[in-house]
């Protein structure tokens, strides 16, 4: 047997049990989608797009604008309002430190609001001490800004305002189209962080009169490193001085040699949530909804931070008072979540702290933001393997129906060190492999089973993992993970 297990895309020696992810807010791993379409960008295809005399740079160009375009259309723009970055840090600091220095003759205001990404606070920070006046608005119990308070702000030196599409610790959606009438009515640009929005939820900048808006690659399962700014062209055209100079790269607004696989990473990635948007969301809110009907019945005083109205599909983000912090998190060797943003884990969430918690509450928390691409239901507690089709030594064959069985491999004899499982979902099927010395449970889904391999019991091994399958009839879904219970 090798001694490498697969969970998920990832290999780790056997014997080592990885917790369950459960912090995609933070980052998401990278798709195999995606690698595809990345890997002849890091081998062969190697040309700089900006190489304008031979195929090796044309190609790389082509590679890049059929990302641009890709990664336009999720958000309703056109390719060329679409300016590379390194990611939605830099898109941050363009956008405002940009459009800040851009229209500075015309005023010195910014509004932004309390729970935005430190990649918004800091800037604005640096943007007071560079004398511009920022307003920060506060946020109500919910998490959401009052548009009331908004409007109140806004006067006649206001020229940005940046308000963040979804939060990425607690998923509420700001009313990010209100916001944006509101600044088009006034004629203020309307910048918006929309990083953990992409993808996630419908975007358009169009219908929403965003002017200028942040995007990263690396939260919707493309590659780290790489993102991009959305900057209006038209009605009206929206300008922003550039922060980074060079060669003039990016209609020079970021000059830079493009991270063309990074690139093409970020267009395959926003190609594929187009496509899968309107499936995941649901998925992602039911089981988001399982894992908070569960903690709900076990603790009765939970908070949910934030509104559940306007949020993330797959966010869910609770506080368990009377619970310390630290050990809430040392206790979760389970799960790999973060009290915070990724940055700032040590610290109560400022986010947290802007609902009005006191610092107690805020550290006893647990975001559990996005289980994921790859999670399926009860991912809270178990971790992913793999789904797919193997070599069969032994077959165990499962017909699907209605119903729940357990097939205890433990009480039975198999001489090979591990036993194959085929199971028929409808139209759809999987095969799995399992150790010989696995409990396996096929749930909400089947009663008959034919086996004339399956011997009675003759000893048993017994203290094997235990494996869990799930799926729906009929969608032919299957989904796999060890877990302990
Ligand atoms: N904005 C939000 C809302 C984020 O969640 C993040 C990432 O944590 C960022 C900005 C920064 O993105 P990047 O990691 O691409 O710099």
């Amino acid at each position: 047997m090798s001694s490498v297990v697969e969970t998920g895309n990832i290999s780790v020696p056997a014997g080592v049990k990885l917790p369950i992810y459960m912090d995609n807010h933070a980052t998401t791993p990278l798709d195999p989608r995606v690698l595809d379409a990345m890997m002849p960008y890091m081998t062969t295809v190697f040309g700089n797009a900006a190489s304008r005399n031979h195929s090796f740079g044309w190609e790389a160009e082509k590679a890049v604008e059929t990302a641009r375009e890709q990664i336009a259309k999720l958000i309703g723009a056109t390719a060329k309002e679409i300016i590379f970055t390194s990611g939605a840090t830099e898109s941050n600091n363009l956008a405002i430190k940009g459009i800040g220095e851009m229209y500075r003759e015309r005023g010195n205001h910014i509004i932004t609001q309390v729970t935005e990404h430190k990649a918004v606070l800091d800037t604005c920070k640096r943007m007071e001490k560079a004398g511009f006046r920022v307003t920060y608005l506060p946020v109500k119990a919910d998490g959401l800004i009052d548009l009331e308070d908004l409007k109140r702000a806004i006067d006649d030196k206001t020229i940005l305002v940046s308000i963040m599409y979804a939060n990425n610790e607690i998923g509420v959606l700001q009313p990010v189209a209100e916001i944006g009438k509101i600044c088009r009515e006034k004629g203020v640009i309307f910048h918006t962080d929309a990083v953990q929005a992409l993808g996630k939820v419908p975007v358009d900048v169009n219908a929403m009169n965003i002017d200028a808006l942040s995007l990263s690659g690396h939260k919707i399962y493309g590659p780290k490193g790489v993102g991009a700014l959305y900057v209006r062209r038209r009605n009206p055209r929206v300008q922003i001085s550039e922060q980074i100079n060079g060669g003039g790269h990016e209609r020079g607004m970021r000059s830079g040699t493009l991270n063309v696989p990074g690139i093409v990473g970020f267009g395959a990635a926003c190609a594929l949530a187009a496509r899968e948007m309107k499936s995941e969301g649901p998925r992602l809110a039911s089981l988001r909804d399982r894992l908070l009907n569960g903690l709900r019945a076990r603790v009765p005083d939970l908070v949910v931070n934030g509104t559940l109205e306007r949020r993330l599909p797959g966010n869910v983000n609770v506080s368990f008072p009377r619970v310390d912090g630290e050990a809430l998190l040392i206790g979760l060797t389970d799960v790999a979540a973060s009290s915070g943003a990724a940055c700032t884990s040590a610290q109560p969430s400022h986010v947290l702290k802007a609902l009005g918690h006191s610092t107690e509450l805020a550290l006893a928390s647990l975001p559990a933001p996005d289980p994921g691409r790859s999670a399926t239901i009860g991912a809270a507690s178990g971790r992913i393997t793999r789904v797919g089709v193997w070599r069969v030594p032994r077959t165990l064959k499962v017909h699907s129906a209605f119903g729940r069985v357990r097939l205890d491999l433990t009480r039975a004899i198999f001489e090979h060190p591990e036993v194959d499982i085929e199971l028929k979902l409808g139209t759809g099927g999987a095969k799995i492999r399992v150790p010989r010395n696995a409990v396996v449970e096929l749930e909400g889904l089947h009663t008959t089973w034919k086996d004339s391999q399956y011997k009675p019991p003759r000893g048993s091994t017994g203290t094997g993992p235990r494996i869990r399958i799930t799926g729906a009839v009929g969608l032919g879904k299957v989904r796999i993970w060890h877990a302990r219970w």
